[in-house]
């Protein structure tokens, strides 16, 4: 790489379980997954196809600490199950979709919810809500190897012991073959690729000083700090 003009940006990776780094290409995100979420951010849930947004890669942090962002006052956390893909393509089958899975996660979808409710009002794109420093806090890749493909299972989210979220995959709207091969119609899907799967109800606001612990049955728990 002689001819590169500046340093090198590093690629951000995250931890597997066992051992190892999973480098990060894309970030995909997907929108009000789950129905009772929908509802809560005032959408119908039965009338809309799935979209997504993205972050940067380099949004993803695994430091265990959350630091409280700029030019917002309404910080909201988001507990999801991340889905890591090890190959992909285009037009890629539902049924041959979880193929192309490497490993499950545990992720939360920081959000500057004022800023991004300021853009939707003006139709405007929502990075400046979503796709900001270390606003993509995740835990280690569990290998699908050894946890099987989750489409069921308990996820919760607790601010400082108190349970504010409480859902269960198989309520997800969109499952996750299902995101794959939309997602591959529009994009070309690669290795290094990882989708946040969406939220359950619940979402609220975080302050300095609290600490949140998320958690998917089968993939444990991961605890962030917010400074
Ligand atoms: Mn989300």
């Amino acid at each position: 790489m002689e001819d590169l003009v500046i340093a090198e940006p590093k690629r951000p990776t995250i931890p597997v379980v066992g051992g190892g780094e999973f480098p990060v290409r894309r970030v995909y995100c997907i929108g009000r997954n789950y129905a009772d979420h929908a509802i809560e951010m005032g959408h119908d849930p039965d009338k809309e196809p799935p979209f997504f947004f993205q972050k940067n890669p380099e949004n993803i942090d695994t430091s265990g600490e959350f630091p409280y962002p700029p030019k917002t006052q309404d910080v909201h956390y988001e507990m999801e199950m991340v889905v890591a893909l090890k190959s992909g393509g285009r037009d890629i089958a539902i049924e041959d979709a979880l193929d192309h899975v490497f490993g499950y996660g545990l992720g939360l979808d920081m959000t500057r919810r004022d800023l991004q409710g300021e853009m939707k009002k003006m139709g405007r794109p929502w990075e400046i809500g979503k796709a900001f420093e270390r606003s993509a806090p995740v835990g280690p890749i569990h290998p699908a190897s050894e946890t099987g493909h989750l489409d069921s299972g308990r996820l919760t989210l607790q601010v400082n012991g108190e349970t504010r979220q409480d859902g269960d995959l198989n309520q997800m709207i969109w499952k996750v073959p299902e995101m794959i091969n939309y997602l591959s119609q529009y994009y070309d899907i690669a290795a290094g690729d990882i989708i946040m799967s969406g939220t359950p109800a619940g979402v609220g606001a975080i302050q300095k000083g609290d600490v949140m612990k998320g958690s998917v049955e089968g993939l444990g728990d991961f605890t962030v700090a917010v400074i």
